[in-house]
């Protein structure tokens, strides 16, 4: 017992390493309260804006969670580990309802947009997830058009006979699918012709430094050049100034999504947001 006591420990205690874990675990487990109670979570809503017209052509939905202890969560501290769990489908279910009454809000006051919802490959694997969606649109009288799927990591999902299909039944139906965060890592140039989607979101990590650099502004106009040649719109994310969209504005970009337009919003604003846009 002496030597043991007196020998040091092979990790030294880290609080920080222990907070972590600790925080992680509790926002798994507390993710079902947080799905049942009706308060914790919402959706903002980010305008995609077209660069020809000015106007709002969509609106992005993004997950909000506001922990009862840790205040607002951002989704990328959580939404990787629900996917991990089953509690992603409900999660999934939750998002996309909000969405068809958004898109219902939208339709009534005067401004129909399309609503794009996030979705991970956990989802697309479902069997039953693409006509559980069409299910839910059909309920509530909305046109698939208006519901817009944003997928990542499309290479990978196409070597998934699962997915393929998911995407196809979605496309079929008419509801829109985009491929999210593109450039963010590796592609293969063969696979480009290939992608499933009807919109292309060149990821912020791409666009943002193409003013400043010369190399990256030549490979983001040949790719929107080339996506467009393969029938892709082209949508730029996070757009912080003005010479940015000048320069994707000059390479025919079809719309941009940033902070220099407008950072995600409540339904409300994002109404005002598209009217304003719409009478400029
Ligand atoms: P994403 O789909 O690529 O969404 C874009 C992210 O960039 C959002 O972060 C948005 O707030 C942020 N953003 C928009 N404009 C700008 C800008 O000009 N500059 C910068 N620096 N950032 C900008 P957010 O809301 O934190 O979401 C992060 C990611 O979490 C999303 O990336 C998406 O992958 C995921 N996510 C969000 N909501 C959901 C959801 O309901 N379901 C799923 N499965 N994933 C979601
Ligand atoms: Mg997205
Ligand atoms: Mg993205
Ligand atoms: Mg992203």
């Amino acid at each position: 017992h002496e030597a043991l006591s007196k020998r040091k420990p092979v990790m030294p205690y880290c609080v920080e390493f222990d907070q972590a874990q600790r925080r992680q675990l509790e926002l798994t487990t507390g993710f079902l309260e947080a799905l049942q109670a009706s308060d914790q979570l919402h959706l903002v809503y980010q305008p995609r804006v077209s660069l020809r017209s000015g106007e709002v052509v969509g609106v992005e939905a993004l997950l909000r969670w506001n922990h009862p202890k840790y205040g607002n969560v951002p989704p990328l501290d959580f939404i990787p580990l629900i996917s991990q769990t089953t509690l992603i489908s409900p999660l999934t279910q939750w998002v996309v309802c909000e969405a068809i009454h958004a898109i219902k809000r939208f339709e009534r006051e005067g401004v129909p947009l399309v609503v794009s919802v996030n979705v991970t490959t956990t989802n697309l694997l479902e069997e039953s997830f693409a006509l559980d969606i069409l299910d839910m649109l059909d309920e509530h009288g909305v046109s698939p058009s208006y519901l817009e799927v944003e997928c990542l990591e499309m290479e990978e999902l196409l070597q998934d006979p699962r997915a393929v299909e998911t995407i196809q039944v979605f496309r079929d139906a008419g509801v829109r699918v985009a491929l999210d965060d593109f450039g963010s890592g590796y592609s293969n140039l063969n696979y480009l012709r290939r992608i499933p989607a009807d919109v292309i979101k060149l990821d912020r990590s791409l666009v943002s430094d193409i003013d400043n650099n010369a190399g990256s502004r030549a490979i983001v106009f040949r790719l929107i050049q080339m996506l467009q040649h393969f029938g892709f719109e082209i949508v730029a994310e996070g757009i912080e100034d003005q010479a940015t969209v000048d320069r994707l504005r000059d390479f025919r970009c079809d719309a941009g999504q940033g902070y220099f337009f407008h950072p995600p919003l409540s339904l409300e604003a994002a109404l005002e947001a598209t009217r304003q846009r719409s009478s400029a």
